[in-house]
């Protein structure tokens, strides 16, 4: 590879590291992005998300050429199949959609979904959710049922950064009641189980298909586990290179990444062109 495409396609040492050895040995190498943000452009109805084609068509062009490739995110692996289209891809036939932040998986290959039964604690905050938001007094506050998590999202409330400062700790008492956490995000809580995140969600995955190169991406504060998770693996003889879709609403990431592009676009033009160097490397 030229010294121009590396630096490009990676801005420090570690990234273009984790590039020559992808391009060294892309059997090995595992490449895994977030779904919302990342391949999917933000919209302000969760369930109207749809993903990029061509981001999707560029992990699809990477599908083919390296080990692994891999959706992490914290939506229910069904509904990131569903929205991203993932089971009718070219190059996808062999991914792994771990959902759930890793609870719940899907295989291409089989075409099998393992769901694990959702906690009930989740149904009782849900159905004390709505006395809270009455007493908060807050109206545009919208819930999405992930059944083993809930989303709460403000969004579409008149003040989106107010009415998620007036939520976090109501909310954050509420989950603690019932034996559950609070994960922040881009204007939303997310209820869920402790104790499940997508470092593991990607360590698991790492040890499982043996991979030597780790690309992750992502756009938000779910996946800040994965890109520590991800730069441990370097301490243990693997590479990794980290890649943030980024935002005007989050920049929390920014300062880990070894390349930065410009959201669901930027991904895709990332993957075509590391796509394009394993096509044209020398055999
Ligand atoms: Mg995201």
């Amino acid at each position: 590879m030229t010294e121009t495409s590396a630096a490009e396609l990676a801005r420090t040492d570690e990234g273009r590291a984790c590039l020559e050895a992808l391009l060294a040995d892309p059997a090995t190498a595992l490449v895994a992005f977030d779904f919302d943000g990342t391949l999917s452009p933000i919209v302000a109805d969760p369930a109207s998300a749809v993903a990029d084609p061509e981001a999707v068509a560029a992990l699809g062009r990477l599908g083919h050429l390296v080990g692994t490739v891999a959706v992490i995110t914290g939506r229910p692996a069904r509904t990131a199949v569903e929205l991203g289209g993932l089971d009718r891809v070219a190059g996808l036939e062999g991914m792994v959609v771990l959902g759930q932040y890793g609870i719940e998986r899907w295989d291409a290959e089989t075409g099998e979904f393992r769901i694990p039964p959702p906690p009930a604690e989740i149904d009782d905050v849900e159905a004390a959710l709505p006395a809270l938001l009455a007493e908060l007094g807050l109206t545009g506050v919208q819930l999405e049922h992930k059944q083993r998590a809930i989303g709460l999202h403000t969004r579409r409330c008149a003040d989106p950064a107010g009415a998620f400062r007036t939520l976090a700790e109501p909310v954050r008492q509420l989950a603690e009641q019932h034996g559950l956490g609070v994960e922040p995000g881009r204007n939303v809580l997310e209820i869920r189980p402790p104790g499940v995140d997508k470092g593991d969600a990607l360590r698991a995955l790492v040890e499982e298909r043996g991979s030597r190169s780790v690309v992750f991406g992502g756009d938000d504060l779910g996946d800040l586990p994965a890109f520590h998770t991800a730069r441990a693996l370097r301490e243990e003889g693997l590479t990794s290179l980290l890649v943030v879709s980024a935002s005007a609403e989050e920049d929390a990431l920014v300062q880990l990444a070894d390349v930065v592009v410009d959201g669901p676009p930027g991904v895709a033009g990332w993957c075509s062109a590391v796509a394009d160097l394993l096509e044209g490397r020398p055999a």
